[in-house]
């Protein structure tokens, strides 16, 4: 299994859109995996984490080819997961090739909502994609064949934000973004459960920030619980995105200050496989 980063910021990217702090000057000053768009991965081939408004870059700059997707999985509903009128733009009056398929969206019942307000501002969508509502604990399997469960996240209430567990094979990988340190029933289903790969969040950085997102602290809190509950060991990859623009943070500074304690740390156009 392999997945794929293409956005890797929080919502407000990072050179941040209108921002001015050390840590934007930075990343403009030094480019390359200093320049985070918004949240976005893809697992192997057809299977899509999310949809921010930054996905047009990732198709013309990063080579994300939307044409092959066939399952997408929205983690909530903020806009820097889920823009879906671009969603839209797979509509024959704007595309090309794009297969006899429908792409296949899933997500809780918030973005439901929003999907179903916005394709109907649209002709004819419901030729092109379909939505499926998840709700925490029901699992499903996907048409490229991934066997998705979806977990509660802490971030966002009342909206249920979604974890995702994707499985195929002999391999697994745990999604989590965005999120705080998990609740409790999260922490009860992964019980048992081994994992080749976890992508944790970890917007705050430095900032002790252990509910609707996590900072090295509860990252830290939260790999050793899973590893006291045997769900990773030395063999699972674990990976830390979503980052936010924070005091004088570099790609180099967040890799010193992490990579030590044996995670990877995620950047735009980043592979990794497991
Ligand atoms: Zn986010
Ligand atoms: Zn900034
Ligand atoms: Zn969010």
């Amino acid at each position: 299994m392999k997945i794929t980063y293409y956005g890797t910021s929080g919502s407000e990217a990072w050179p941040a859109l209108f921002c001015g702090c050390r840590a934007c000057m930075l990343a403009k000053q030094y480019g390359g995996k200093n320049v985070r768009t918004r949240n976005q991965a893809k697992i192997d081939d057809t299977l899509l984490l999310d949809f921010p408004p930054d996905t047009c870059e990732h198709v013309q700059r990063q080579g994300l080819e939307l044409g092959r997707i066939r399952s997408l999985l929205v983690t909530h509903s903020h806009h820097d997961h889920f823009f879906p009128h671009d969603l839209c733009m797979r509509s024959s009056n704007y595309a090309e090739g794009t297969g006899d398929w429908k792409l296949q969206v899933y997500g809780n019942p918030t973005v439901g909502r929003i999907f179903e307000e916005t394709v109907r501002q649209y002709e004819n969508a419901e030729d092109f994609l379909e939505f499926h509502v998840l709700v925490p604990f029901e699992h499903c399997t996907t048409v490229d064949g991934y066997r998705v469960t979806a977990l509660a996240a802490d971030h966002n209430p009342p909206e249920q934000s979604l974890l995702y567990l994707i499985e195929k094979g002999e391999k697994s990988i745990l999604y989590a973004h965005d999120t705080g340190i998990f609740p409790e029933h999260t922490w009860e289903y992964l019980r048992g459960k081994h994992l080749d790969c976890v992508s944790l969040d970890c917007t705050g950085l430095i900032r002790d920030w252990r509910q609707g997102h996590m900072g090295f602290t509860a990252v830290d809190e939260t790999t050793m619980r899973l590893t006291d509950m045997g769900c990773i060991d030395g063999k699972t990859t674990v990976i830390l995105s979503h980052f936010a623009h924070y005091g004088d943070f570099t790609h180099q500074k967040i890799c010193v200050a992490e990579e030590p304690k044996g995670y990877h740390v995620a950047y735009d156009s980043a592979v990794f496989e497991f």
